[in-house]
């Protein structure tokens, strides 16, 4: 059976919490005794905790930064045509030949967007240019 991924520390942009799933997940996650900070950025997480850069992407792996998507411009999902839908950035996983290690290795943190409507908004975009019919 698959567990699901709880975070041992959340960190929150302020603007997440202009959000109605921003106060939600705070609340949740208050709620579990999760510890919340603050961060002036889901882009700049400073002040992870460790004390070295082992123990500090350990540590990164199981935290969530609740943030605002500010590009909602769609990468596609290389080698395929597809496109993905940008509300999650990072993997909590711990896979030893995962790329992700060194294209993310800076922020391997997962980051997650609580503007989920702006970003299904985006989505027309896509799907009208193209002839195919998709289901989001
Ligand atoms: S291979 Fe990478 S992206 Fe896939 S589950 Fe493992 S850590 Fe996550």
């Amino acid at each position: 059976m698959v567990k699901p991924f709880v975070p041992q520390l959340v960190y929150v942009e302020p603007s997440a919490l202009d959000y109605p799933l921003g106060k939600e997940l705070v609340h949740k996650f208050e709620q579990m005794g999760v510890e919340i900070r603050q961060t002036t950025s889901h882009n700049q997480i400073r002040n992870l905790p460790g004390e070295n850069d082992f123990q500090r992407y350990r540590i990164a792996k199981s935290t969530l930064v609740l943030g605002v998507r500010k590009t909602l411009k769609f990468d596609t999902s290389k080698p395929s045509a597809e496109y993905a839908i940008p509300l999650v950035t990072g993997c909590m996983g711990h896979c030893h030949y995962c790329y992700l290690q060194t294209t993310m290795g800076s922020k391997p943190y997962i980051r997650t967007y609580v503007n989920v409507e702006d970003i299904r908004s985006s989505r027309q975009v896509y799907a009208g240019a193209c002839s195919t019919a998709y289901s989001f």
